[in-house]
């Protein structure tokens, strides 16, 4: 069976990049089913090409959104991130990526200005409101998971990047609230997000 290197939910092109991240969480759809959506999102035969997956966008603007997301942290794939933008911007779409705020350490560098026109929307999930709860429920593979977080979403709102923070509902309300003064500090929204059940 052909990699789904692209598949659609409501009106949005969501955009599976790679199967690699630096979280294990234990909600990850990942881990409950190989398929999502209907869609196999396992990529069996290699990670696609901005090449691949601009041919299978075609116009943008029959999509509300075109969403960088996975099975996987699309922060790994910056470059074709970058090319496919620039595509979806030139034929008049918008774009969003959801990400888990890994992307500086997993560059080596602030790729926020890299990101700045590029997209219209990051997501960045927080998912707890310390490190120690955020490493039990998103079992990083690198240090300092927590502050690399919230130092990303610093730098995309220095970058003039519109950002936002998650958090999975399933947390409960008192956790919730916690990441709401989280946000607070670091000025940008929090959205709340119902957990997801893969099908
Ligand atoms: S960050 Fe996203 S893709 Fe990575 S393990 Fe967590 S839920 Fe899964």
């Amino acid at each position: 069976m052909k990699d789904t290197y692209t598949y659609t939910i409501g009106n949005n092109l969501y955009l599976n990049l790679t199967n690699r991240c630096s979280n294990r969480c234990a909600f990850c759809v990942r881990d409950q089913s190989a398929r999502y959506e209907g869609y196999a999102l396992w990529l069996g035969g290699g990670e696609p090409t901005a090449e691949q997956v601009v041919a299978e966008i075609g116009d943008p603007k029959r999509y509300e959104e075109i969403v960088f997301c996975g099975y996987g942290e699309p922060t790994y794939r910056l470059d074709a991130v970058v090319e496919i933008c620039r595509y979806v911007h030139e034929r008049g779409g918008r774009t969003r990526m959801n990400t888990n705020g890994h992307g500086n350490a997993i560059n080596g560098r602030n790729i926020a200005p890299e990101l700045k026109g590029m997209l219209d929307g990051v997501n960045v999930s927080l998912n707890a409101p310390d490190a120690e709860k955020y490493d039990a429920l998103c079992r990083p593979l690198i240090k300092n998971a927590f502050g690399e977080v919230l130092s990303f979403a610093r730098a995309l709102k220095e970058s003039g990047v519109p950002c936002w923070f998650s958090v999975v509902d399933c947390i409960g309300r008192e956790q919730v609230e916690a990441c709401r003064k989280i946000a607070d500090t670091v000025g940008i929204p929090l959205r709340v997000r119902e957990m997801i059940e893969a099908r």
